[in-house]
């Protein structure tokens, strides 16, 4: 087709010019060159009152007169020394001075529309060259460093080489037309092209909006991923507006720009001739103006929109162009679920017609949980598969009805509507979860899903986005649970963060002011009622809300970063006071598995050095999962063991240890959970802590029985062998004053202890 042969043929004729070494050459080569591509007899280059360049007649006998009277008219018939009658065309060139070529063919045959095509772009390659050349040469008389020479002629390469892409960008533009791809996919790389060559961060053609003549409708856009510009705009506003109703290039600033951007232009573009809509580019880059050479370039690039629409159009390829580019701003790219965008749009819909039907309506939010480190071990692309597969899966449990959309990320949202009750959210979260208990394969490996959802349902009496906030709010619930769950908003959690905001915002001057305080539990041996070890626990002595719990701010040290210094003023505090008991009484601390960094182990030396307690009459007790977990923080556990610290498993029984491995590790002592003593009252209760106890020993390892309340339990416990107790009914946790009275009692009484030789 002619277009393609004329951007190949602009292709060649650039090529041609870059390389000519001075303005005379590059004028020759244009003028022989256009006569070739055009099979004219004669073209000139026609500048002022002179013709510089002008082939088809020998040198020094061509009628420049003549030549330079046909610069002035555009087309049509003249005669010519030594031809007769000749049929012209010219074409102008852009540039600081007025210069046109001039091309003549015998006989009176017109040039057609596509020469005059081929003509004007030689025209424009020409002007350009030109000028490139003329920098070229001003930057030489200016400068004779030769370096900088170098520099003159990178760029004159430079901008050589991007016309040279601009020319293929729109060839292969060319190709995609006339290959009849889709005009929404024409559109596409036509907008695609235009921000890259104009460096833009947006770029959108709109066209008329068939329902709405009007206005103007996006068609297609580049560099809006989130879907925040209008969708349509009015047919005379803005840059878009003004290109396509004065048919003309505008190059915009201030308020007919949209907010946020520092420049825009925008030129129209037509199907056959007329103005049908406008492509637009814009940056919010300040101080950015759009060159000559780029609002050139935008116009190229409008010049094929108009092209494509012209070839392609009918009304159906429009609207389908229109109908594409509708369903990619609401739509999520990589799962095609409806995106954030369309989701809040349909929750309006449905709250303003929930509003006469109260609370049948739900949503829910769903969230992957770890998804951060599937991603990061097993990469993007494995991790971009397993939300196509999650997102499969969650269409498969939904009701058609219900819109379930991605909200970007991890994380999806399903939005319900004509529920018969309230329970069908719950039993929906239920289903979702069930959905993704089933392993999912992403590129050849097995990953286990788990969610963490929250649900809110609508109250006729809130806004439809604070449902969006409020199922985020018990989402964020849930995985503080530990994930795996669904949890239902409850009025109550606004309170919660609010009081755990105020916790985050008063612990580091609470710990740096000496707020912290600490108690101690001892841990008592079962065999004798003696106090062996006492456990620190600390405590916020709170100026205005009394003692708190460490459950009360622990897991906020721990997700602010002040669980290490809170670490630091438990252990010199712990130390501190622990060098004032008796020898045989050691202390034990608890870790965090946030606190074990590398540094720890010189940390905790140094502490025991300062205060001249012996290493090993420290413990410190960790959760399962550090020990058992092949990482750094184990790395930490084996330093401090190698200290001669003692190492506990705390709560034990709750985590997935093997007990078969634990004889390798670095571990003294088990602490079993509180749970298995409460539990022991049950036969299988009592199977279970006798199993444990009896692996424990066959492990090599002191067991200590966690949260013993009752003296059954004390003595079952004895019984069955276990080494050491702690809990409430032999002490609370008691304030640092009062643990010297601990060492001077005997904890059980003396019937609970076995007597000599009893087994
Ligand atoms: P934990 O290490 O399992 O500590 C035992 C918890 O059980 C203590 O709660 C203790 O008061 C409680 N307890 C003791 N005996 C009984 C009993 O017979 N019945 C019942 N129901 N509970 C009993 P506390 O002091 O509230 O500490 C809670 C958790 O906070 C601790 O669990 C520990 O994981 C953490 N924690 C406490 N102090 C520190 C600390 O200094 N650093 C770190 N990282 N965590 C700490
Ligand atoms: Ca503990
Ligand atoms: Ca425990």
């Amino acid at each position: 087709m002619a277009v393609q042969w004329a951007a190949e043929q602009l292709t060649t004729f650039l090529a041609a010019l870059s390389t000519a070494t001075d303005r005379a050459s590059m004028l020759r080569r244009a003028v022989d060159l256009a006569a070739e591509s055009l099979e004219a007899e004669v073209v000139a280059y026609v500048e002022g009152a002179d013709a510089p360049a002008i082939t088809g007649y020998p040198p020094g006998r061509a009628p420049v007169q003549a030549l330079v009277a046909l610069a002035q008219g555009r087309s049509g018939q003249a005669d010519l020394p030594g031809l007769g009658t000749v049929s012209y065309h010219t074409a102008p060139l852009d540039g600081p001075v007025a210069a046109h070529l001039v091309t003549a063919r015998t006989g009176t045959a017109p040039f057609t529309d596509d020469d005059g095509t081929l003509l004007r772009g030689m025209a424009r390659v020409l002007g350009l060259s030109l000028l490139a050349s003329e920098q070229l040469r001003d930057e030489r008389d200016r400068r004779t460093d030769s370096e900088r020479e170098a520099a003159g002629i990178r760029d004159l390469l430079r901008s050589v080489e991007e016309r040279q892409m601009l020319l293929e960008r729109l060839t292969r533009i060319q190709r995609s037309i006339t290959g009849q791809a889709p005009l929404h996919e024409v559109l596409d790389s036509i907008v695609a092209g235009a921000r890259e060559l104009t460096d833009s961060e947006v770029v959108v053609l709109r066209c008329v909006d068939p329902t709405d003549p009007t206005a103007l409708a996006t068609v297609a856009a580049h560099g809006d991923p989130h879907g925040c510009l209008p969708r349509t705009l009015p047919a005379g506003g803005y840059v878009a507006g003004r290109a396509f109703a004065e048919d003309a290039l505008v190059v915009g600033a201030g308020s007919e720009l949209l907010s946020g951007f520092t420049a825009a232009m925008a030129a129209p573009v037509r199907e056959k001739d007329v103005p049908v809509g406008a492509l637009t580019v814009a940056t919010r880059t300040a101080n950015r103006t759009y060159t000559r050479a780029e609002q050139e370039t935008l116009t190229s690039f409008a010049a094929h929109a108009s092209l494509a629409l012209s070839e392609a159009h009918t009304a159906e390829a429009l609207r389908g162009a229109l109908e594409a580019a509708r369903h990619d701003a609401l739509h999520d790219v990589l799962t095609g679920l409806p995106n954030r965008a369309l989701l809040r749009d349909r929750l309006d819909h449905a709250a303003a017609r929930a509003k006469r039907r109260p609370r049948d309506m739900a949503l829910l939010f769903l969230d992957i949980d770890n998804f951060k480190h599937i991603n990061d071990s097993l990469g993007h692309d494995a991790g971009d598969a397993l939300l196509v597969a999650v997102a499969r899966r969650l269409v498969d449990s939904v009701r058609p009805v219900d819109t379930i959309a991605r909200l970007g990320g991890d994380e999806f949202a399903v939005l319900i509507e004509e529920m018969a009750s309230e329970s069908e959210a719950e039993e929906l979260a239920h289903r979702l979860l069930q959905a993704l208990a089933e392993p999912v394969v992403v590129i050849d490996r097995q990953v286990e899903v788990s969610a963490s959802v929250g649900i809110a349902i609508w109250d006729t009496l809130g806004e439809a986005h604070e449902l969006l906030s409020n199922a985020d709010l018990a989402m964020y619930e849930a995985k503080r649970a530990g994930g795996g769950r669904g949890v239902l908003f409850e009025p109550g959690m606004h309170e919660r963060t609010l009081a755990r905001l105020d916790i985050e915002r008063d612990l580091r001057p609470a710990i740096e002011n000496g707020q912290l305080v600490m108690y101690y539990q001892p841990v008592v041996e079962l065999g004798t009622g003696l106090v062996r070890t006492c456990e620190a626990l600390v405590r916020w002595q709170h100026p205005a809300r009394g003692l708190l719990g460490p459950n009360e701010f622990i897991p906020v040290a721990e997700s602010s970063r002040l669980i290490g210094l809170l670490g630091d003023e438990v252990l010199r505090q712990s130390v501190a006071d622990a060098v004032t008991w008796p020898d045989d009484v050691r202390l034990a601390v608890n870790l965090s598995p946030r606190e074990l960094t590398a540094d720890l182990p010189r940390r905790v030396a140094d502490r025991l050095a300062a205060a001249g307690l012996e290493p090993d009459r420290l413990t410190v007790e960790v959760t399962e999962g550090v020990v058992m977990a092949d990482s750094d923080a184990f790395a930490v556990i084996d330093q401090l063991h190698g200290l001669g610290i003692h190492v506990a498993i705390d709560d034990f029984g709750t985590g997935y240890s093997s007990l078969s491995r634990l004889r390798s590790l670095p571990v003294d002592t088990l602490k079993i959970d509180q749970s298995f003593v409460s539990a022991m009252h049950t036969c299988d209760g009592l199977a279970v802590i006798g199993a444990i106890l009896a692996l424990g020993k066959a492990a090599g390892l002191t067991t200590v029985a966690e949260g013993v309340e009752t003296p059954d339990q004390l003595r079952a416990l004895t019984e069955l062998g276990c080494d050491y107790g702690q809990g409430f009914l032999l002490s609370r946790p008691v304030p640092a004053s009062a643990a010297p009275t601990l060492f001077s009692s005997r904890f059980i009484p003396e019937r609970l202890v076995p007597a000599p030789g009893v087994a």
